[in-house]
């Protein structure tokens, strides 16, 4: 889905002048693009009506050319089908407690491992509770998804009876921050499945009930999603498997459909393969057009205040001193680290490793370093010898080996800049920029 949508992007940011024929042509595409990646079919239809009835209709806003017009109703609309805003959990009762539900296979499991990690990380203490007492060796297999991250796991593979496991384990972790609860997702009948989660829910009482979908079988989702809304009130979603489906696009918009917001999408078999879901993000990697939306922003926000239009502009080209390095850290104190900003770039992923790895205090030390830089210095890199290293490192009160430091990642910087100039930037993104 992906390439091909970016593909019609790509095509419509080379087109000169925007006409109901071209619109037409581009939506076209879309369809294509949606309907392969298992989109409802009328849910397709809608879109493209409401992204040919703005196309057509809405005057562009001032300072902005037809051609981005559409690319911003393509790009808002399509936000629209698989949500709004992002939303984190939030763990405003304790202790919180989450009932996971959904099919066998559909990566309950893995999610509560790479759940429990992600809160954990936010400072909450976890417990998970095992109340599959279908799949052989579900207990050992939690254990192993949640190992050596100080996170408890309760489960005894004896008890044959998933709500007094559940009963017991709320007990047992009546002091934590959060209490998952991890089910089974196969039973004789779907029926007794169905009933078997809402005996649970009756006990449990979950703060809220995620329900957990396979990625891969794209609009199948949203049959799946209601027969456990029966059974529950469904909380929030989350999707899985979403790394290389092709069917994803059809799982996401059919449960965005039922109306509890995707909170997470599981984008791999790893324990940090967990995204929060942010629709726009999403959407505007879709559409190959990098953090579109939230890099415009951002970039707004810092040259608004004391970034000029210039230092951006040396940024983006090939033209890269120590002084433009400098205003790159800090930006980076407001946008977040290098690597980040430029992921959000299209065809930028790929920075030095070293760029990922620094710090703030890295950063700072950077910039104190600076500091006891001459002018000439900052314009002429090249000319820092032995003798000026000294002479920074002392007047800087740092060692040599942190001026060498700063000129080798410089110069892994500059290597990683060079070519990646505004006027290189193709796609929608580049005609934003430019
Ligand atoms: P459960 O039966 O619902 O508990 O599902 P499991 O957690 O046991 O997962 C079933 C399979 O799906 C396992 O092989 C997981 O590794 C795999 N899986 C889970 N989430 C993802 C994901 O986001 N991406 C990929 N590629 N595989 C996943
Ligand atoms: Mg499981």
């Amino acid at each position: 889905l992906g390439r091909s949508l970016s593909k019609t992007m790509k095509k419509l940011a080379g087109m000169t002048i925007v006409d109901e024929e071209v619109v037409r042509e581009v939506i076209k595409d879309i369809q294509r693009a949606l309907i392969q990646s298992d989109v409802n079919v009328k849910l397709v239809f809608k879109l493209s009506k409401s992204i040919e009835n703005r196309a057509l209709n809405e005057e562009p806003p001032r300072g902005i050319t037809p051609k981005e017009h559409i690319i911003r109703i393509v790009y808002e609309e399509m936000v629209k089908l698989v949500g709004e805003k992002a939303q984190e959990l939030s763990i405003d009762e304790k202790p919180y407690r989450i009932l996971f539900l959904g099919l066998q296979g559909s990566g309950k499991t893995t999610t509560i491992g790479k759940l429990a990690r992600h809160l954990r990380r936010r400072g909450f203490t976890v417990g998970v509770v095992c109340t599959d007492t279908w799949r052989p060796a579900a207990f050992e297999q939690l254990k192993q998804y949640t190992e050596g991250q100080d996170i408890d796991v309760y489960g005894d593979p004896q008890n044959r009876d998933a709500v007094d496991l559940a009963r017991k384990g709320l007990e047992e972790f009546q002091k934590k921050d959060v209490i998952i609860f991890d089910t089974a997702g196969r039973h004789k009948e779907e029926k007794d499945l169905l009933n078997e989660m809402e005996e649970l829910s009756d006990v449990v009482k979950p703060h809220e009930a995620i329900l957990v979908i396979d990625g891969t079988i794209g609009q199948q989702a949203r049959e799946q999603a209601l027969a456990f809304r029966e059974a529950t009130d469904i909380g929030s979603i989350i999707v899985t498997k979403l790394d290389g489906s092709a069917k994803g696009g059809g799982a996401l918009s059919a449960v965005a459909e039922i109306g509890a917001p995707i909170k997470f999408i599981g984008t791999g078999e790893r324990i940090e393969d967990l995204e929060v879901f942010d629709p726009e993000r999403f959407i505007s990697r879709l559409l190959g057009m990098g953090d579109l939306r939230s890099l415009l922003e951002k970039v707004e926000e810092v040259s608004e205040e004391d970034i000029s239009e210039e230092s951006l502009d040396a940024i983006l080209s090939g033209r890269f001193t120590l002084k433009d390095m400098r205003v790159q850290f800090e930006m980076m104190g407001k946008m977040g680290p290098l690597q980040q900003i430029m992921k959000m770039l299209p065809g930028m992923g790929k920075l030095p490793k070293d760029a990922s790895k620094m710090t703030e205090e890295t950063i700072k030390r950077y910039l104190i370093i600076m500091d006891s830089m001459t002018d000439e210095e900052l314009e002429k890199p090249d000319i820092i010898k032995h003798s000026r290293i000294r002479r920074i490192a002392r007047g800087s009160g740092t060692r040599n080996e942190d001026v060498k430091d700063l000129l080798k990642y410089y110069k892994v910087t500059k290597k990683a800049m060079k070519g990646l100039g505004r006027r290189k930037l193709g796609g929608p993104m580049g005609q934003l920029m430019r």
